[in-house]
């Protein structure tokens, strides 16, 4: 099934677009929480480097906190391989090319990675503070 968006986000696991009306949506829960119901939704700027959100006015995110992020489809829980504070989408560019796209799982953290196999190119203010972990060439 081919994306008829210019960009596109996937879940890695399930493969399902993530990508609505301009919004990267995913699941996403307070790392100590262990309750299904204290899942909310989590609508994230798909630019990649842009770290605005939008969630229901219920919800409380505070900075600084981790949170576990989840495909809104299969349910499965999307993590990093690189390191524990990471979580992993798939993102497709303008060109169909397919990236591994990792990001800070802590609010308010401007951390991001895309990689495609050895190469790295990182956005965000933040982006310094993992690339110790991250044994990768820097292309940016
Ligand atoms: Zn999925």
């Amino acid at each position: 099934m081919k994306s008829d968006y210019k960009t596109d986000y996937s879940c890695p696991f399930c493969l399902s677009y993530l990508l609505l009306e301009n919004k990267l949506i995913l699941t996403a829960r307070h790392v100590s929480s262990d309750e299904p119901n204290e899942s909310f939704l989590l609508l994230m700027n798909p630019e990649i480097g842009h770290y605005d959100t939008v969630y229901h006015p219920s919800v409380k995110v505070h900075e600084g906190d981790k949170y576990d992020f989840f495909c809104p489809v299969c349910h499965h829980k999307l993590h990093s391989d690189l390191n524990d504070n990471l979580v992993m989408v798939q993102y497709h560019d303008k060109n169909g090319k397919l990236f591994e796209l990792h990001f800070s799982r802590v609010a308010g953290q401007k951390s991001t990675y895309k990689i495609m196999g050895r190469s790295v190119e990182t956005f965000g203010i933040d982006a310094p503070h993992y690339l110790d972990f991250i044994n990768l060439v820097n292309m940016s």
